[in-house]
């Protein structure tokens, strides 16, 4: 474990701000442009619904943590938020049961295997080792509180709303396919049950996590979810403080880390910001104190990350300057070595 001795210093933030509203909307309109014609990349189908996506379909939105919002394309689109919902479960399982317990039930560092490895849960001795993995997801939905599936799962159908500032729904068809083919993520959470480390039916407990995964979003829902992400919990369209800022703090540092599947690195390191992406096409991407993008086409690279959102927040985060590490020499400072 990181060693750390942080009790009682104040947090302090390091932000700055985003350009005027005309010069983002412009340049979200162009990043929307520049990218609708890219035809690259495959959809997802190994949940058989989702193969019957549209390929062309391409929606992008942000939303500024003043509640500035700017749509393009097929931003108010819906499609199934599916892996993107593990952010926000896990930031209302932080929420709920505080920093702590939550990075020792669930896990932070990255398992360096796939999405929904068995292979990963082994090696760990059944820990999950982190949130963004399903069976760390798996082990983050089990921590909902609510004493019947049907509570826990409301507890995660309104804390999503709240995110998103409406009501989200749960896509019927979306539920039943990925219900009917879901054999893996039902073998994970039985071995987490093998393990002590899930309390609960595991069946029950999948099932949640595959209606969460079922929830209907938009691309510009997502700028609104991840807008809140960046406002210090504050839903900045309703005003709804939603999680404190130092869960926000705790989800986006795991989303940093892992949000991009095995590509989270090279994302980090050519793009700079913290993004979760799903296998439905979305990525929602949040700049600390600026403000958030949500992106959607359902054609994916190889690593399962959308194609034309991965371009199009690319772009923002160049234009808009999001990349968390970027930074130039302070005007009037010598620079004489
Ligand atoms: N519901 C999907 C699964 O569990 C989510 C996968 C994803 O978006 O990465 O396989």
């Amino acid at each position: 474990m990181i060693p750390t001795d942080l009790v009682g210093v104040v947090q302090q933030v390091s932000t700055g701000a985003l350009p005027g509203w005309d010069r983002v909307d412009e340049l979200v309109h162009e990043a929307h442009h520049r990218h609708m014609a890219d035809q690259s990349g495959t959809v997802a189908d190994y949940i058989p619904i989702l193969g019957a996506a549209d390929p062309a379909l391409f929606g992008l939105a942000v939303v500024d943590v003043t509640g500035g919002v700017h749509d393009a394309g097929d931003a108010l689109h819906p499609f199934s938020i599916q892996s993107i919902s593990k952010m926000f479960v896990y930031a209302l399982a932080i929420q709920e049961h505080g920093h702590e317990r939550v990075r020792d039930i669930v896990g932070v560092n990255n398992t360096g295997l796939p999405f929904n490895s068995v292979v990963a849960l082994e090696l760990n001795a059944g820990h999950p080792m982190n949130p963004m993995v399903n069976a760390g997801a798996i082990a983050t939905t089990a921590l909902m509180p609510g004493t019947t599936p049907e509570e826990k799962w409301e507890r995660i159908r309104t804390g999503l709303s709240a995110f998103a500032g409406r009501e989200l729904t749960l896509d019927d068809e979306v539920y039943h396919s990925e219900a009917e083919t879901n054999q893996r993520n039902e073998g994970l959470g039985s071995l987490l049950s093998s393990y002590g480390r899930l309390e609960g039916d595991s069946d029950a407990i999948v099932d949640i996590y595959t209606r969460q995964c079922a929830l209907n979003v938009t691309a510009h829902d997502l700028a609104v979810m991840g807008a809140t992400l960046a406002d210090g919990g504050v839903n900045p369209v309703t005003g709804e403080q939603v999680v404190s800022a130092d869960v926000c703090r705790d989800t986006l540092a795991v989303v940093a880390a892992s949000g991009l599947y095995e590509r989270s690195g090279e994302w980090l390191f050519e793009i700079g910001i913290p993004a979760k992406s799903g296998v439905s096409g979305g990525i929602v991407a949040v700049s600390p104190g600026k403000g958030a993008a949500g992106a959607f086409s359902p054609p994916l690279d190889s690593a399962g990350n959308s194609v034309r959102s991965q371009l199009a927040i690319g772009y923002l985060s160049r234009a808009l300057g999001l990349n968390l590490f970027a930074s130039a020499p302070r005007s009037g400072v010598a620079t004489e070595g």
